[in-house]
């Protein structure tokens, strides 16, 4: 079905200008880990309704507006997670906290932004802990997908790896609820990894390569991964995940793989998107740009944002105009199956 304006869906968008009241909060949460007479009651945390409408009228909606995109799935910003810190509680309480906030801006822009949970993930912790918080998301939040985070030590990598049982619990709830999950890591407090340039990058060909090693997707036929920054590099080295899946034994990518790994396409120059859009296969491509993120600056070459990625969607030879929609909205509504029927919910 094409469809000459389609919905213009962004699937990665976090609240990365949440009111300071927030950092404020959680930096006496991290002083109160140390020194229990500092940690903060939950109810300290006071953001009226008039401070979220302003960070997000100021920010996200006037960009979307600007560049035309509609709707967002919008999580807690990513590098706030940080499941490195505390324990289970501390994770818990925080991540509990940021996402109500997202909540609250989706009851308060019911157009224009729809939730995406963070869980209260803890190195060393049983995932299933996490099955609370996003039970709580998806059935009274109205949640649409997960941020999964593949390492909770924030850059050293000592969980298993994504197709290791220790993760089926969170899996399990997602199949039940028909919810993808974004793969995304937090900080890295690792210092040779730089947090966005380096390990969101790493953690994104990390993922795809350890689906790549495994049979996952036969314990879990309708799992949906979304591997966000248009899949680290794997779109780029695609030639040598053949060649890997090919030495293991594996069937074709397509098959192995391309029936639940799907790509955003976060990736912030136009010969990057024109590449995404040539190797991975268009059902596979989802649209998104992450703004307000990692890179918030001008291109000189073009004098656009380099996070305006509506631009080179539009502008890749490589896409028809049926092919345009998918990325943009049709994709996106077979990946996330509860957002196209909170949209079908409203005539849309
Ligand atoms: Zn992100």
């Amino acid at each position: 079905m094409s469809q000459t304006q389609p919905l213009i869906i962004d699937c990665h968008g976090h609240y990365t200008t949440a009111p300071k009241a927030l950092e404020n909060w959680r930096n006496q949460q991290i002083a109160g880990i140390q020194d229990s007479a500092a940690k903060p009651k939950v109810a300290d945390l006071k953001i009226g309704d008039d401070e979220l409408r302003e960070s997000i009228e100021s920010n996200q909606l006037k960009l979307m507006k600007e560049r035309g995109s509609d709707l967002t799935i919008f999580s807690p910003r990513a590098s706030f997670m940080a499941h490195h810190i505390g324990d289970f509680e501390v994770s818990s309480t925080w991540a509990a906290i940021c996402n109500e906030l997202c909540f609250r801006v989706s009851q308060l822009f019911p157009d224009h932004f729809i939730g995406a949970a963070m869980l209260p993930q803890s190195p060393g912790v049983d995932p299933k802990t996490c099955i609370p918080e996003l039970e709580k998301c998806v059935k009274d939040y109205g949640f649409v997908a997960i941020n999964l985070n593949p390492d909770p030590s924030g850059g050293h990598w000592n969980s298993p790896a994504l197709t290791d049982r220790h993760w089926y619990p969170i899996y399990e709830k997602m199949v039940e609820y028909d919810i993808p999950a974004m793969v995304h890591v937090s900080t890295s407090c690792n210092p040779c990894f730089h947090t966005t340039g380096a390990h969101y990058l790493n953690a994104d060909t990390t993922a795809f390569m350890q689906c790549l090693q495994g049979d996952l997707f036969k314990d879990f036929p309708t799992l949906k991964f979304v591997i966000p920054h248009g899949g680290g590099a794997v779109p780029y080295h695609w030639g040598r995940f053949r060649g890997l899946a090919q030495e293991m034994k594996k069937p074709l990518l397509q098959d192995h793989l391309l029936n639940n790994i799907f790509f955003d396409t976060c990736v912030y120059h136009q010969p990057g998107i024109d590449l995404l859009t040539q190797v991975i296969p268009v059902d596979n491509i989802l649209f998104a740009s992450e703004m307000i993120g990692a890179v918030r600056g001008i291109d000189p070459e073009t004098g656009h944002y380099y996070d305006d990625t509506k631009r080179y969607v539009a502008a890749t030879p490589h896409l028809t105009p049926d092919e345009r929609y998918k990325v943009f909205e049709g994709n996106a509504r077979r990946v996330y199956p509860r957002l196209d029927a909170a949209l079908k919910a409203k005539g849309q």
